[in-house]
């Protein structure tokens, strides 16, 4: 009792006569009736991210509670109620280890009645204050545009020592909203090309092989630094996919010393132009045609993990062993050893991404695993096994993994695609495997199915894999869709329920929804989901904002019914007697649909239906094209 009474006395007179101070050991009262007697504490000599989160916290916190917290510099005479941001010269601050932050760690704590905000080397201080804002005082960041401020004119803590270091390195959500450079900076997010607010370290991302050696320069005069296969050296270009550029028809010779000279050569030049970027990319081109000359064969053959017997991958309709880690490994490695200070990433990407047996990554190389081949209806570790299997085995031989993971079905942006609950354990799976970094691709443009939801849900697990994503989708649906969360939520299970159903057949991200007629497209599943978007249409339709959300989140259906229509009765349809041949009549019922799709494609910036092409004008162009006796 009496030692009691000692602590409340001093606590007393620490704070400078403030008789309710006398309760709060265990609480500060930052704000108390829209006024507050606290100062937002800067270092005398400030760096910008300790600025930028000072105001960060000064604006937040009078749109919450109405006051006005001034920001000074550290040079006065300290008071008792202090918000301490960054390096400031207080006693409090010293006592905090900043060097074990990492880049982008933080740590929020109080002492006495100061509040601190501290932060790593990057990024940090900012991240700090948006976690205060989420995780202490409620506030939410669900899109670029939709969030949540809560008002209160009283603000009361409790005692906090929160240290939290992110547990991916690199975190990249690869959806055109997250760009918003607040979104990244509250969610802690990178980009590899320097999108948004984020400063990038990558100087190369990845494919550069023809960057570093140019089959337009040394293609005729040296076809021996170019894959040898099929008897001869293949050293030429062909088109690109995308029909309008030229990419290199194979890789380099990786066992000619002079390919390594050049590429070093190269790789020197361009970290000159950018000597700031720590990552640099010395990794194959975009296709499987590597060196099978007798040197490089030899080297594929000492390295690989299996005989070529053993194990086969098809992807992309082609079948190739993929047993070329050897002879890139050892090159890379070559390369890294000459570039210590910088990192070099080499792709483990389809004919590379086994791991090679008794060669291990130098310190200074990264591997970028690609799990492209992966099935999207059940978690890849058990979905996809041979993947699972080279990413265990990458784990075993190094830390500095970048998985490249893909989230949704790039043939069609806009068609249902239920892959929700595989998100979470896929990035736990990366997690327990020793991925340090990761890059999940999701819909660069605008529009997409659930766009805003999956970045929204990505965002929160590439930034804590154990998070409550049950909760987090609840959260968001409530503050995206209002009152037709509930719907929207019966659908989401509904189509997640139904996903391949019995059909054993595998959830591609290259896949088309007339594939799924037999799983969950069939005609009264489509049924339901209408009628469920029915409901959750009426529900917000005196809410302008809510209910152009909800129609965006249908258009997946209607498109798919579109497609699934056209493929089942396009040949019945009577055809135009015009110019333009096979344009075909639509039923009333169809082009309604397809008219009702398009514009609210157009109204709401849908940018393309395909990851490549097909802008919706296009498709409504297009849709009544019927090729008959095809
Ligand atoms: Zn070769």
């Amino acid at each position: 009792m009496f030692a009691k009474r000692i602590i409340l006395i001093l606590a007393y007179s620490l704070s400078a006569g403030f008789s309710f101070s006398v309760t709060c050991a265990q609480e500060l009262i930052l704000v108390e009736n829209q006024t507050s007697s606290y100062q937002i504490i800067l270092p005398e000599n400030p760096e910008v991210q300790e600025i930028q989160a000072a105001k960060v916290l000064q604006d937040y916190l009078q749109r919450i509670s109405g006051a006005s917290i001034p920001v000074i510099h550290d040079d006065g005479e300290p008071k008792v109620q202090e918000i301490l941001i960054g390096k400031v010269n207080r006693a409090e601050v010293k006592e905090v280890k900043v060097e074990d932050f990492g880049q982008d760690g933080h740590y929020i704590g109080t002492k006495g009645e100061k509040l601190l905000i501290m932060g790593g080397s990057r990024k940090g201080v900012i991240y700090g204050v948006y976690a205060f804002l989420e995780n202490y005082l409620g506030c939410k960041k669900y899109t670029s545009k939709v969030d949540h401020i809560p008002s209160q004119s009283t603000i009361r803590l409790g005692q906090i020592d929160a240290l939290e270091i992110p547990v991916f390195s690199f975190r990249e959500v690869f959806y055109e909203d997250v760009y918003d450079p607040e979104f990244m900076d509250w969610h802690r997010l990178h980009s590899f090309g320097g999108r948004g607010s984020s400063p990038t370290e990558w100087g190369y991302w990845v494919h550069t092989f023809h960057q570093l050696l140019n089959p337009e320069e040394y293609g005729e005069s040296n076809p021996e630094y170019f894959s040898y296969y099929d008897g001869k050296r293949h050293a030429g270009l062909i088109p690109s996919w995308d029909g309008k550029s030229v990419q290199p028809e194979s890789q380099l010779c990786l066992t000619n010393p002079e390919v390594l000279e050049i590429v070093s050569e190269n790789l020197q030049k361009a970290i000159d132009q950018k000597p700031e970027a720590r990552y640099w990319s010395v990794s194959q081109n975009d296709n499987v045609n590597y060196c099978q000359c007798e040197n490089c064969a030899a080297l594929d053959a000492q390295y690989a993990a299996f005989a070529p017997e053993e194990k086969m991958y098809k992807t992309h309709g082609s079948e190739y062993p993929a047993l070329g880690m050897g002879s890139m490994l050892t090159f890379v490695n070559k390369v890294a050893e000459r570039f210590p200070d910088k990192i070099i990433s080499t792709l483990a990407y389809q004919y590379t991404r086994v791991p090679p047996r008794d060669l291990v990554p130098a310190k200074n190389v990264n591997i970028m695993l690609c799990s492209i081949e992966s099935t999207r209806n059940e978690p890849i570790e058990t979905g996809d096994v041979e993947f699972s299997e080279d990413l265990q085995g990458w784990g075993k031989l190094t830390d500095n993994i970048l998985v490249w993971d893909y989230t949704i079905r790039f043939s069609h942006l806009v068609s249902p695609f239920p892959n929700l609950r595989t998100l979470q354990p896929n990035i736990q799976f990366l997690k327990q495997n020793r991925v340090s970094a990761v890059f999940e691709q999701g819909n660069i443009q605008s529009g997409g199915e659930f766009a805003e939801l999956r970045a929204y849900l990505l965002t929160k697990l590439v930034n804590d894999p154990e998070v409550d994503i049950q909760k987090e989708m609840d959260d968001f649906l409530l503050a995206y869709y209002g009152q037709a969360a509930g719907h929207i939520k019966a659908y989401i299970n509904l189509v997640h329920d139904h996903n391949q159903g019995s059909t054993g057949r595998k959830l591609s991200i290259f896949g088309s929804p007339i594939q799924e007629k037999d799983s969950y497209l069939t005609p009264e599943l489509i049924k339901a989901y209408n009628l469920i978007f029915d409901k959750a249409e009426h529900a917000v339709r005196q809410e302008p904002n809510h209910l152009q959300r909800v129609k965006s989140a249908r258009l997946p259906v209607s498109y798919a019914m579109l497609e699934i229509e056209k493929d089942i009765s396009g040949d019945q349809w009577e055809l135009f007697e015009t110019k333009e041949e096979g344009r075909a009549r639509l039923p009333s019922e169809v082009s309604e649909l397809l008219y009702d799709f398009v514009y609210h494609c157009l109204r709401t910036n849908v940018s393309r239906l395909s990851e490549w092409h097909t802008p919706p004008k296009e498709y409504l162009e297009k849709y009544p094209i019927i090729k008959k006796g095809e």
